[in-house]
């Protein structure tokens, strides 16, 4: 078992923890605002050992495939430059935060950071073997990041209390399928 502090070749990822998710949003996650502050002690650590800090963003053009408009899954959401595509107000972003932009194809959908960013690839140039993550969703695009972080050989550390569901009864079947993968779920802060 590893440790549960961050150290030299580790990186935080924050999964898309914007407006549109939290209360108030296009599609808001139940007590998605929760995480803010969760993220922003992590935060804090990982920029006091000078470790990267990224932040996912969903980043849909008009009309994009996902939207119910276009026969998705899901409401208009994080339209590129909208208020509700901007990071929480309350997110203490780091100045030298790395931002990836996602979902940005008219008809392709991404759920993952590392769907269509070139994400893994920085990480291996910047030597980062270990990830510590949260953010929104936590059964979609969190969900969907971890595994992919996997299928890049990293260490994935899931940060559960910085972490909320869009489909609360599908937490359980989630973290089975992430430790399944190997992913470390961490509890408590
Ligand atoms: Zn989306």
């Amino acid at each position: 078992m590893t440790g549960t502090s961050m150290r030299a070749g580790d990186a935080l990822l924050v999964v898309d923890v914007q407006n549109d998710f939290c209360p108030g949003g296009a599609l808001p996650v139940d007590d998605g605002h929760a995480v803010v502050p969760v993220l922003n002690h992590w935060i804090g650590t990982a920029t006091d050992a000078n470790l990267p800090v990224i932040l996912s963003r969903d980043w849909h053009p008009v009309d994009h495939v996902s939207f119910h408009t276009r026969g998705g899954p899901w409401p208009v959401h994080c339209v590129q430059d909208s208020w509700g595509a901007a990071f929480h107000p309350e997110l203490r972003i780091p100045d030298k935060a790395v931002r990836v932009s996602k979902g940005g194809h008219f008809e392709r959908d991404a759920y993952s950071a590392f769907d269509g960013t070139g994400l893994a690839h920085w990480l291996r140039r910047r030597r980062v073997r270990r990830l510590w993550l949260g953010g929104l969703a936590e059964d979609v695009c969190v969900y969907h990041t971890a595994l992919d972080a996997r299928r890049h050989g990293l260490v994935t550390h899931l940060l559960l209390a910085a972490t909320r569901p869009v489909f609360a009864d599908r937490q359980q079947e989630c973290h089975r399928a992430l430790r399944e993968a190997g992913v470390i779920l961490i509890a408590g802060q």
